[in-house]
């Protein structure tokens, strides 16, 4: 990236002071929510292939107000100090909007994952737990991360089975990562949490008939056009999610090797199947190739979901983009520079530490889960069923009516634990917009969702602050 554009840090640091100046807080406390509290940059060798490599990582906690800190881990070779301090800032910002009470953190491996076997992987995510541990960066209680761009189950598995090797005894070592396979004290609904949370974001934003007017749009999700940057676990089950339960129409998809446009609708399990038999999303069935992998992003559509990577909406680009709505799915993909153009061309942009915290939701109760020692609904799942079945047969006795086989399976359903995750999920992203939209309704100096969103954050995190009484 060229000098003239702000890092990412200075861009969330220029969107942070945008919105500091409508909260009136004492300007120490200001300064101390905006810096990163803690910086651990690592170089470790791992022997790869019979060669040494040096592996430069980092783990950056941005607040400590509440603890543990959250956040996920990137493997990438875009990764640097400033990236994964930008991270954690989101992070902060985040968990402050969803009311999940964890501070701001995350992790980097600067590695391209593709050039490694899985062994490889093993080793550096191995050696890399390892640090964490000897730093005091690790622990229920401390520092929990979680899967992010290039890392999933697997590797939060392994980082599972360091920490117990070295805590041997410790009885809630499994609260020390989140993200982990449900057969190794993981929580049914994690992987899809992020897109899921996108899905039921955009579902609750464009409820509201006045807002969607003003972007042209009619109310209501279904039925409308939508674009994705990034098929990987966010933009998949974001795709997959709005266009089985939302009716939405999936138009265009980018990925790394180029960009399709299909507008009479994607079927995305069939893309996925596509670009595993052929290595591509290119010559997907009906539809065509656009010459430039980036240029999905330009598409005209109703909602554009990036969901890869940060920087993708640069000044260069924000003057071509059509989308009435952009969902950041990723972390950070539209620059700040670039924020002002969309903004004048009436886009709605739905900032992404509201918008992707779906995961870090999940992530929540995945750590209570572990806290807590049991599964979701072992306790009520039964007594809830019994209670409804004696209610149906009350009905039917009183009525003489019989209630079918279906029907009553439906009404005298006990919840499963997957049933309780995507329903907190729900009530957490309807509930978060609620806030931010009544910052913005209530606050006319505030032009834009994102300000709206980092100024409901800011007075909830100066609370906490105040609470420990080190600001008066
Ligand atoms: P992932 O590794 O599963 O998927 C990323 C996808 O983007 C891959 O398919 C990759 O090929 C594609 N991609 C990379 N560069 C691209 C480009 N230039 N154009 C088009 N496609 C490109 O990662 P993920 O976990 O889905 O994370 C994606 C974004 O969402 C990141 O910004 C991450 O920080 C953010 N996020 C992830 C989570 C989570 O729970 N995984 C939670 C919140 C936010």
């Amino acid at each position: 990236m060229s000098q003239k554009h702000p890092s990412f840090f200075q861009s969330v640091e220029r969107n942070f002071d945008r919105a500091a100046a409508h909260t009136g807080l004492p300007k120490g406390l200001l300064e101390q929510i905006k810096v990163c509290n803690a910086v651990y940059q690592m170089r470790f060798p791992v022997k790869i292939g019979g060669e040494v490599q040096v592996i430069e990582a980092y783990r950056v906690q941005h607040s400590h107000h509440r603890l543990p800190t959250k956040g996920g881990i990137r493997y990438a070779m875009s990764v640097n100090q400033d990236e994964v301090m930008a991270l954690a800032a989101l992070m902060t910002y985040k968990c402050a909007i969803v009311d999940v009470p964890f501070g701001g953190a995350k992790g980097g491996i600067k590695i391209n994952p593709r050039q490694f076997s899985e062994y490889e992987l093993e080793k550096v995510t191995r050696r890399y737990t390892t640090e964490l541990i000897r730093k005091n960066f690790i622990g229920p209680g401390i520092d929990v991360p979680a899967p992010d761009y290039g890392t999933g189950a697997r590797e939060m598995a392994w980082i599972l089975d360091t920490y117990q090797t070295f805590k041997h005894g410790e009885i809630d070592a499994a609260g020390c990562v989140t993200g982990k396979p449900v057969s190794q004290n993981g929580i049914r609904g994690r992987t899809e949490a992020t897109g899921r949370g996108v899905f039921y974001a955009l579902r609750e934003v464009m409820s509201f008939e006045d807002d969607m007017k003003k972007l042209g749009l009619t109310k209501g999700i279904a039925g409308k056009t939508m674009v994705v940057q990034g098929l990987g676990n966010v933009g998949y089950y974001a795709a997959k999610i709005s266009t089985t339960e939302g009716d939405v129409k999936l138009i265009g998809v980018a990925e790394y090797e180029g960009s399709i446009h299909k507008p009479d609708g994607i079927d995305v399990d069939a893309l996925m199947k596509h670009r595993k038999e052929t290595g591509s999303i290119l010559n997907f069935p009906g539809a065509t190739n656009l010459p430039k992998r980036e240029d999905a992003l330009e598409l005209e559509c109703d909602i554009l979901v990036p969901a890869a990577l940060e920087n993708q909406i640069t000044p260069e680009n924000a003057p071509r983009i059509k989308a009435k709505i952009i969902a950041e799915a990723a972390n950070g993909p539209v620059m700040a520079d670039a924020e002002e153009t969309l903004l004048k061309k009436g886009i709605m942009i739905i900032p992404d530490m509201y918008i992707n915290a779906g995961g870090v939701t999940v992530s929540y109760f995945e750590w209570l889960k572990n806290l807590s020692h049991m599964r979701f609904g072992r306790m009520e799942k039964r007594f809830n069923s019994n209670t409804y079945e004696n209610l149906v047969s009350t009905v039917e006795r009183l009525t003489g009516k019989v209630i079918g086989p279906k029907e009553r399976s439906i009404l005298t359903r006990g919840a499963d634990e997957i049933d309780l995750v995507n329903s907190g999920l729900e009530e957490t992203m309807i509930e978060a917009y609620r806030q931010i939209r009544d910052v913005y309704v209530s606050n006319p100096d505030i032009k834009d969702m994102r300000t709206a969103a980092f100024v409901s954050a800011l007075n909830k995190i100066s609370s906490d602050y105040m609470a420990l009484g080190i600001f008066p």
